[in-house]
């Protein structure tokens, strides 16, 4: 059986991109669920969760109720945390944004190079602190000293990343810590991070195979080692394109003008609209705001 989720943020209104993600989960799984990814409680907004089953209904998507809400799972992100820093293997970091970006431009250093977290981090703050895990900070991993523990991690790609690459595909400790580096894990105002959440909810859903953007792709690394780390199982992946403008720009939240309820508004019918997308996905932003007639 394949149980597949459908994860987006209530922190906008969803587009023809969220409704593609979600009908492809919807289509790869026997059972898909819902989980609202709500960890960032400054964007997000009941009403755009509400907009969310509203949307979903309208398009024909279905999945159990109730759904799972991040910010209702902080005490099992507490737990992942406290194992993780048990062992050793997060610091608290004190840097501001402009700290990391100013060190990791320095010029011994070079461009700064990015990973799937960002900048990647120049590790001033890194060390093996004693004592209780403090709240209320940012935490990072100790990149290094988790792959060392690891080794190499591994991940079934049933979709296509951005070099089309499929199968199974393995990432190398040195790349983890060259090109991703000590990620954030906890955030000083959410008390978790994207990263560990998913992992941990996941996990807690389980999800056979995770399904979601191309975006995402380059962070899966990041989410098997946690999931060693953590003892979890590892979900197959399916990252799927991303749908994008005529420009070749992908849809971002802002782009109301291709808002699911600028379609519902134009008279589409939901189902109708779904089956054209995903009859041709590529053209998905040519297709007009009101059917034709
Ligand atoms: N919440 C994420 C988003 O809105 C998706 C997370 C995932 O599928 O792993 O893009
Ligand atoms: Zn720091």
């Amino acid at each position: 059986m394949t149980r597949t989720r459908f994860a987006p943020s209530p922190t906008g209104p969803l587009h023809l991109g969220h409704a593609y993600a979600a009908l492809i989960a919807a289509r790869r799984g026997d059972e898909m669920l819902l989980r609202i990814e709500d960890i960032d409680a400054t964007r997000a907004r009941p009403e755009w969760e509400a907009a969310i089953h509203d949307d979903l209904a309208w398009l024909g998507v279905t999945y159990p109720m109730p759904v799972m809400r991040q910010s209702d799972r902080h005490t099992a992100y507490g737990a992942a945390l406290d194992a993780l820093w048990s062992r050793g293997l997060l610091y608290p970091c004190t840097c501001t944004r402009r700290d990391i970006e100013a060190a990791a431009s320095a010029p011994q250093e070079g461009a700064p190079l990015l990973g799937p977290d960002g900048v990647i981090y120049p590790g001033t703050c890194r060390h093996t602190p004693t004592g209780p895990r403090p709240k209320g900070v940012t935490l990072r991993l100790n990149m290094a000293k988790a792959t060392s523990e690891v080794g190499p991690v591994s991940f079934t790609e049933t979709g296509a990343g951005p070099g089309d690459e499929t199968g199974v595909i393995t990432v190398q400790p040195d790349h983890m810590v060259s090109a991703i580096g000590d990620i954030v894990v906890a955030r000083k105002d959410f008390g978790t991070s994207y990263h560990l959440s998913v992992v941990v909810d996941d996990a807690a859903q389980k999800i056979t195979e995770a399904t979601r953007g191309t975006d995402l792709f380059e962070a899966t690394p990041i989410h098997v080692l946690l999931q060693r780390l953590l003892d979890l199982p590892t979900p197959q992946y399916h990252h799927h394109a991303l749908i994008r403008d005529p420009n070749g720009k992908r849809l971002a939240k802002r782009d109301d003008a291709r808002a699911l309820r600028v379609y519902r508004d134009g008279g589409w019918n939901g189902r109708a609209l779904a089956q054209r997308l995903m009859a041709s996905p590529q053209t998905a932003a040519m297709i007009p705001t009101s059917p034709l007639p």
